[in-house]
């Protein structure tokens, strides 16, 4: 292991120095630092500016919002936090369809990213960041680590799911040497199953991180091997449940095996991350200088429809978008003195596992990632019947025709070990839940 006091006191401050992304990265930390302890209404306008800014930028930038202020004659000097809502909800179908309308045209094509999403809510979505953006979600983290104790250099694993990131975390000479140094380690989760496990609860107990971070349903499944297989628990200083709902009865379990402190952690590909809970685990805190959150037709219990605006990306105007997850606010203050907005509930965002016959596990999140690869597939359903076959439904674009379903298969069927067999239905209807939320990974099979 290298050295976490030799990274923290000194590597990490000469990068932050030198190159000007962490420069950046640390300016922005800084001012995070100071303006979570700021008052409410202190917060409220720092968003109220930002508001200001993004929607007058939008309107004068961005051809979907130019008309869209037009025809609905608001003036986007006038918009404040409390007029927002006059603007219309921005749907995932909107972004969608209105992707190249969307973009900044003043913005320089060189400080933007694209980007896309599988996404826990299925449909492929594709969308750009700005630089900036990027910046600022980095600076975010920067923060969310400082809540959980971590420091720079120390032991870090992330458990982790979307290929992309597990891509960029591993591949590469410079990844590999940023990671040696900064004791970080990406383990890919599409590969999660007994064997993994064992294999990583040895290593955790000779070696320990500081941090596990992790996909919420990978972590219960290694948490509850760990408890069912009568295994010594970890209790790691930190563990962070990110990308899907984390349930009491999972919180328990991971927390009896892996870390007390065990933080919940909310936020999408689009947006970065939204919320994240302190030590006093009374809520998950909205980073408000960056977003704006907004609950909507809510029901009896105060669970409403979760709207998101971000307010760095100018590139590309998210404003008032429905993230496809539903959610609370809580009406207390937490202790740690943060005046940041609560989010006490979060419910939507899960996806089912995938099970093979020898025990390996596939999390959902794997699936949507494939999809996204064909942009001729609008919606694709995986739905386990049996411990050995899987239904694949996919709706197709208007004309669209899926000449080579072949390498979809393959990919498939060697995440699961070529130990299933896949059906593919192209006119079926997909199932949806109770609520009538469209999930794009479903499993019949209980839970093992
Ligand atoms: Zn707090």
């Amino acid at each position: 292991m290298f050295p976490p006091l030799i990274i923290g006191r000194l590597l990490h401050p000469i990068r932050g120095r030198f190159n000007r992304w962490h420069r950046e990265i640390s300016r922005i930390a800084g001012e995070l630092r100071k303006s979570e302890f700021a008052s409410l209404d202190a917060l409220y306008n720092i968003q109220r500016q930002k508001l200001c800014r993004l929607c007058e930028n939008a309107a004068k930038t961005s051809p979907y919002f130019k008309n869209l202020f037009v025809q609905s004659g608001l003036d986007p000097q006038k918009i404040d936090l409390d007029t927002l809502a006059n603007l219309p909800v921005l749907e995932r179908a909107t972004v969608h369809r209105h992707c190249k309308d969307m973009l900044n045209r003043e913005y320089p094509v060189n400080k933007i990213t694209q980007n896309a999403t599988g996404g826990s809510s299925g449909a492929p979505l594709r969308f750009y960041r700005s630089h900036h953006d990027l910046i600022f979600a980095a600076a975010i983290r920067v923060r969310e680590m400082n809540w959980c104790g971590m420091k720079p250099g120390y032991p870090h694993v992330k458990l982790w799911g979307a290929p992309t990131d597990v891509q960029s975390a591993t591949a590469g000479i410079k990844a590999k040497i940023w990671g040696y140094l900064y004791n970080q380690k990406t383990i890919n989760a599409f590969d999660a199953g007994p064997a993994l496990f064992e294999r990583e609860h040895g290593l955790f107990l000779s070696n320990p991180p500081f941090l596990l971070e992790s996909y919420s349903n990978i972590l219960y499944e290694f948490a509850s091997y760990l408890k069912k297989s009568g295994k010594a628990p970890l209790n790691l200083p930190a563990a962070i449940s990110s990308a899907g709902v984390l349930y009491d009865f999972q919180r328990t379990v991971i927390q009896d095996t892996v870390s007390r402190n065990l933080y919940n952690r909310y936020g999408c590909r689009e947006m970065g991350n939204i919320a994240h809970e302190c030590a006093n685990h009374s809520g998950l805190h909205v980073h408000m200088e960056r977003h704006i959150i907004e609950i909507i037709n809510p029901d009896e219990d105060g669970v409403g429809d979760i709207l998101v605006t971000d307010l760095e990306n100018l590139a590309f105007p998210f404003i008032r978008y429905r993230i496809g997850d539903r959610g609370k606010f809580s009406i207390q203050k937490c202790a740690c003195g943060r005046n940041l907005l609560l989010l006490k509930e979060i419910v939507g965002r899960t996806l089912d596992i995938i099970r093979t016959p020898s025990g390996r596990l596939i999390p959902g999140e794997l699936f949507p990632h494939f999809f996204k690869d064909y942009p001729q597939i609008t919606l694709g359903q995986v739905i386990q019947d049996r411990i050995d076959h899987i239904e694949l439904r996919l709706r197709l674009q208007e004309g669209a025709v899926l000449d080579d379903i072949e390498p979809l298969l393959r990919k498939i069927n060697e995440a699961c070990n070529n130990e299933v067999t896949i059906t593919v239905n192209m006119e079926e209807d997909f199932v949806v839940n109770p609520t009538g939320k469209y999930r794009p990974v479903i499993s019949h099979l209980e839970s093992q």
